[in-house]
């Protein structure tokens, strides 16, 4: 018999999330499982293989590759090739190589079970290590500088290991064999505390900031993207001081529970958000409080019914959190600047900071730090979640998720869109992938904008995607506008309508092609006849739509400046509603601010008034007639205000009616102020009146849905933008379209509000690419 003749021999490459996942182990296992020798080897564009053995255990080895991969694997592709037959012995994992950069970087993960266990065991080397990690766990994309994924392109390049260690990353059979950030106490980072006073302090790092914590003091901790500011949720005098000097006077802290046990006696859990907040990726979950269950401190989220929640993820959050109930973890940042992740910046958080003139502007951020010497090589903010009758929903996808790529349409180019102003992400992609970025933050924040301008170079550069078409929004004034028009040079560029983006960002998520309606509902965005969108009902398809309705245009009092005052979106429903005789009548007490005349004046005269549809301040407008949120400071405040205010239990709701004005129907909202203001008078409670506006909004849409789909006989509707991080509202809606048999999609994969515009303008651009029309 031929032994030979039955023998083949393959080239195997993966693509896909395969690097820091512990794929070449689990491939080397799979091959001596399967009687296959050769090699295996991480490079730039994913891992090789050569197998050779009997044709039957190629074929087995072949069938079982991509169902037991590694749980963080994610396999996109697998080229197979016959080769010809080399022979040779057993099977090897041999070095990586370089070459062109194809793979895609794993995001960072929170501690495995088994590490966890690991640092809980007295009898383990790693007890209570705080850097314990493994192939199945641990930080990725906030250490990588380079590719391929080893620990020379690493920020762990500086820990040489130790002998027990190297063991470990040697033996394929080790759950840390080729673990780059592998390491224990002799050989990896190590704690440092810093107390604003008394300097390095005598004694253990983390208890020292454990009993800085327990005393009431702000530590700020390092962890995987960036610092946290780290308080006792329990202590209401803490909580507020931290307030204080942070400027943020409402806008809630998320906090981090033990456990979900923990979590159940404070909030209401669903299956869904039980399976969020416990996997590995550890976002915050947005959750209702128990009306009747333990409580935090008031100050970590005043006058809100929800909390943000999150468990530990890494094994210090684990270490630190152990006797304290509940710890306020709130980013380390001075108001909208980014989330700090140098050390020495971190050092500064002891010191009050002083203004351009010497003077000390702002107070010392925290009193102690729990910092190690462990680089963050990138910053990556913590992701936030909710869910909407157990569908999740993205308010920021960062840490956990980026940068793994979403799907898109591959148009032939490498398309860099820019994204919005505020809760800026960007997206590259590069064929198929769109590496949507982590959550940046508001660009109009100097600091903010250079990191804009750095991850960009950086995404570039790890993707090996140079682009060939730029897209950027509407607005002129926009830095993105800006960016695109001063550093990119002379490649090609396309101009993309908020709303579009945000339309198409649904659409290209869930593969639709054909055209659908667009229910976009946000709080400003700039608009094709210069006037501020988001009240805007859109039907078309990725590359464009025409405006088949939007909300009522009302001038926005002062600009910007009423986005924190909504008693001026108040006061312009009014002026819209009765005219200007009556406006003063009509006001509710308390209302109109002091200076309400001046700005009528200006309003009627059109200075600084621009022409808003934006639903966001339609809500803002309701809130503060209702008498909640006439004031804000934070983006939102109103509507989440006015949404929890809702009396489940009240019926009715008010009324808009449609007109048509050159072809484009308008939504009038002002039969809805009216009858509102006829409840206010007749004193009825905030929670009718929220419940009457949210059920009349959610019925207008059935409405204007039902009359698109009679004129067009579309029976898809795509729901995005801002205002759809309102529970009631999404829930209505997608029940009331669902039960009237549309089919209705909203965002899942990428933010519903302004963070997911990126990946919706290179989902237009490349639609257009396909069309031919650029
Ligand atoms: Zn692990
Ligand atoms: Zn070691």
């Amino acid at each position: 018999m031929n032994t030979q003749s039955n023998r083949e021999r393959y080239s195997v490459e993966i693509h896909g999330i395969v690097q820091g996942v512990g794929f070449r182990p689990y491939v080397y296992g799979l091959a001596l499982r399967h009687n296959i020798s050769g090699w295996v080897l991480n490079s730039a564009i994913g891992v090789l293989i050569e197998i050779e053995g009997k044709a039957e255990h190629c074929a087995a080895f072949l069938r079982d590759l991509q169902p037991q991969a590694p749980r963080l694997a994610r396999v996109d592709d697998i080229i197979v090739k016959p080769i010809a037959l080399k022979g040779g012995r057993g099977f090897a994992i041999r070095r990586s190589r370089g070459g062109e950069k194809r793979t895609l970087i794993s995001p960072d993960i929170g501690i495995c079970a088994a590490c966890l266990a690991d640092i809980r065991d007295p009898q383990n080397r790693r007890y209570c290590y705080p850097f314990t990690n493994c192939t199945n766990c641990g930080p990725r994309f906030t250490i990588i500088r380079d590719l391929p994924y080893d620990r020379a392109l690493t920020t762990m390049a500086d820990f040489p290991l130790c002998d027990s260690c190297r063991e470990e990353y040697l033996d394929p059979k080790n759950r840390r064999f080729h673990a780059q950030p592998n390491a224990c106490a002799d050989c990896g980072p190590r704690l440092i505390y810093a107390d604003w006073k008394d300097g390095e302090g005598q004694g253990r790092p983390l208890e020292l900031a454990r009993r800085q914590i327990a005393t009431g003091g702000i530590v700020a901790v390092k962890g995987i993207g960036g610092y946290h500011l780290v308080c006792d949720a329990k202590n209401e005098q803490a909580c507020a001081e931290l307030r204080r000097r942070k400027y943020r006077w409402d806008k809630p802290f998320a906090v981090m529970l033990p456990d979900s046990a923990a979590v159940r006696r404070y909030c209401c859990l669903s299956g869904a958000e039980e399976e969020l907040l416990t996997s590995q990726r550890r976002p915050i979950v947005i959750l209702e409080q128990l009306v009747d269950g333990e409580k935090v401190a008031d100050a970590v989220s005043p006058g809100n019914q929800t909390l943000g929640v999150m468990l530990p993820y890494t094994p210090l959050h684990y270490l630190l959190i152990e006797g304290f109930e509940a710890l306020v973890m709130t980013s380390a940042n001075y108001a909208d600047e980014p989330i700090i992740y140098e050390d020495e910046a971190a050092a500064a958080l002891l010191h009050s900071r002083s203004d351009a003139a010497g003077v000390d502007a702002l107070p010392r951020l925290a009193d102690a730090l729990l910092s190690h010497n462990r680089a963050i090589y990138r910053r990556c903010d913590d992701s936030v979640m909710l869910c909407v009758a157990e569908n999740p929903l993205f308010i920021r996808r960062s840490r956990g998720w980026a940068p793994q790529p979403l799907q898109i349409n591959d148009c032939g180019r490498n398309i860099l869109a820019l994204g919005g102003e505020q809760k800026n992400t960007f997206c590259l992609t590069r064929g198929n992938e769109a590496f949507l970025s982590q959550h940046i933050g508001d660009l109009d924040n100097p600091a903010i904008y250079t990191v804009f301008k750095q991850e960009i170079d950086f995404y570039t550069k790890m993707f090996d995607s140079e682009p060939q078409l730029i897209v950027h929004d509407l607005h002129p004034q926009y830095l993105s506008t800006l960016y695109a028009a001063t550093e990119i040079g002379s490649l090609p560029k396309l101009v993309v309508q908020h709303h579009q983006a945000h339309f198409a960002s649904v659409l290209a998520e869930h593969h639709l092609s054909g055209p659908a309606i667009g229910l976009i509902f946000d709080g400003t965005g700039y608009g094709e006849d210069g006037c501020l969108w988001g009240g805007e009902v859109l039907v078309g398809d990725s590359a464009g739509s025409r405006r088949a309705a939007h909300l009522l245009y009302t001038p926005l009092p002062g600009g910007e400046r009423a986005i924190d005052e909504p008693w001026r979106m108040a006061m312009s429903c009014l002026f819209a509603a009765y005219g200007e005789e009556e406006l003063e009548l009509q006001a509710p007490a308390g209302l109109l601010g002091s200076d309400w005349r001046l700005l009528l004046q200006a309003m009627n005269a059109g200075v600084n008034a621009p022409l808003t549809s934006g639903m966001g301040r339609l809500f803002d407008a309701v809130a503060a007639l209702a008498g909640i949120g006439r004031y804000v400071n934070y983006e939102g405040q109103a509507a989440v205000m006015l949404e929890q205010a809702i009396d489940v239990t009240a019926t009715g709701a008010y009324h808009m009616e449609l007109s048509e004005q050159n072809g484009v129907s308008l939504i009038d909202w002002r039969p809805l102020i009216r009858e509102l203001m006829t409840d206010l008078r007749r004193g009825a409670a905030i929670g009718e009146i929220a419940a009457r506006f949210h059920r009349g909004l959610a019925a207008f849409c059935a409405e204007m849905c039902l009359r698109l789909r009679g004129d067009s006989g579309l029976n898809t509707v795509a729901l995005s933008g801002g205002c759809w991080q309102n529970r009631f509202l999404l829930d209505a809606c997608r029940k009331t379209l669902t039960e009237l048999g549309f089919q209705v999609y909203f965002n899942s994969q990428t933010p519903i509000n302004d963070g997911g515009i990126a990946y919706g303008q290179a989902a237009v651009a490349a639609a257009k690419v396909q069309k031919g029309e650029i």
